[in-house]
């Protein structure tokens, strides 16, 4: 069985084409600049060349085509025919309260999620485009949705609440509904492999550090609190997003500077973060570059960032009565030995004992703790695809 992953962005169409009888990465690549002039797939079937096709591809139904033509080309193709696509799994990033699993994409559905783009104006219109670009072009292949959203949908009341008036809730849903919950599963997943123990045995702080960052708590297998809320602004400092702060800094900004709504959320997600501590980059490779050289800023934006990944880790070890295994996941999670080192500092009295030579890895599933440490550190590379795939097969 072939499945095709999908992930629509505004100008931007990820793929990976994966066998589920092996769980074998046949083709992947993308499409960039959707929408805008210069647009091109970069398109690679295992084993083969890399290609990289310039074309138009004025929405995302002109992008599915022509990975599609990419995936049964004769030269740099991966099958023979499209029939050979047994479904597509999409990646969407909200599914609201209405989704807390993966779900076969029908009509109720898809209303259901026009329904929701209200929830994630950035991120739930491409995905839908992608879905109603492939009904076109596939139209007997079935789909499925798998949500950013699902995985936190166990969270209790407790943790998905905030301390607004509960009307708005009622009235808006205004509450905490964490993302990247694919990775965050995924990841707990593996670690419980990993471990050699059953995940519902196991008290796990997971944290997704990429681009965007998140850190969830996933007790006994389901995420009990996770950092980011009603959008991925919450939470831990990131490449160019501010993180928690003093919600009354918004008004007092909008008011000093003279910023409208737009404008200040721009400033917040686009202008913040390592990005606007440093004023060197969003980039951790540049930020840690800068830091060795002496650039105070550099060396502060790091302390931020890092800081306050340990005391989400702290909270959620007490949120959870205890604490077993921490994952470090994504570019910085995967990459970075000193964010994973400067994080775990400090925290022996949780039982975690980084071993230098073990942490000196990366994009490599390790433990990066002695043996004698009863609490582990595990760097384990994120795979939201093949858990897309999983899931659509799964329900096919
Ligand atoms: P992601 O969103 O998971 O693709 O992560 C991208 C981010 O990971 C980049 O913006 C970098 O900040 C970070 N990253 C990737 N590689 C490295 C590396 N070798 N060292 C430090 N940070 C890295």
């Amino acid at each position: 069985m072939k499945v095709l992953v999908l992930n629509c962005g505004s100008s931007s169409l990820k793929y990976q084409l994966i066998n589920m009888d092996t769980e074998e990465v046949l083709a992947k690549g993308i499409a960039e600049r959707i929408g805008i002039a210069g647009s091109f797939v970069k398109h690679e079937a295992t084993g083969k060349e890399k290609v990289v096709i310039e074309d138009t591809m004025e929405n995302h139904k002109a992008a599915i085509k022509i990975v599609l033509d990419c995936l049964v080309h004769e030269t740099h193709g991966a099958i023979n025919s499209m029939t050979e696509i047994s479904a597509v799994g999409h990646r969407v990033v909200h599914g609201g309260e209405k989704f807390a699993g993966s779900v076969i994409i029908n009509e109720e559905v898809k209303a259901t999620l026009e329904e929701c783009s209200e929830l994630a104006p950035l991120h739930n219109p491409p995905n839908l485009m992608g879905i109603y670009a492939c009904e076109e072009i596939l139209p007997s292949v079935p789909m499925v949705g798998v949500f950013d959203t699902a995985f936190h949908q166990t969270m209790p009341k407790s943790s998905y609440l905030y301390a607004l008036p509960y009307e708005l809730y009622d009235k808006y849903k205004i509450r905490r509904y964490g993302f990247h919950g694919t990775s965050h599963k995924y990841v707990a997943m593996r670690a419980a492999d990993i471990l050699g123990k059953p995940l519902e045995e196991l008290k796990i702080v997971t944290c997704h550090l990429g681009n965007g960052a998140s850190i969830a708590a996933v007790d006994r297998g389901k995420s009990i609190d996770t950092s980011m809320g009603f959008t991925p602004l919450e939470g831990l400092a990131m490449g160019t997003r501010c993180g928690d702060m003093d919600p009354a800094i918004t008004t007092f900004l909008m008011e000093k500077e003279g910023l409208t709504s737009g404008e200040l959320n721009n400033l917040m997600n686009k202008k913040s973060g390592v990005l606007g501590i440093s004023g060197v980059s969003s980039d951790f490779r540049d930020i840690e570059t800068a830091a060795d050289e002496g650039n105070e800023r550099a060396v502060m934006a790091l302390e931020v960032y890092n800081k306050r990944v340990k005391k989400y880790i702290g909270a959620y070890a007490a949120e959870m009565g205890g604490l077993d295994a921490v994952v470090f996941t994504a570019g910085l999670g995967e990459n970075s030995k000193e964010t994973r080192k400067s994080v775990c500092e400090g925290l022996e009295f949780l039982g975690i004992k980084i071993d230098d030579n073990k942490n000196n890895v990366r994009g490599k599933e390790t433990i990066v703790t002695t043996d004698d440490s009863n609490t582990k550190v595990l760097l384990i590379p994120t795979n939201e695809e093949l858990m897309i795939a999983r899931e659509t097969k799964a329900l096919i």
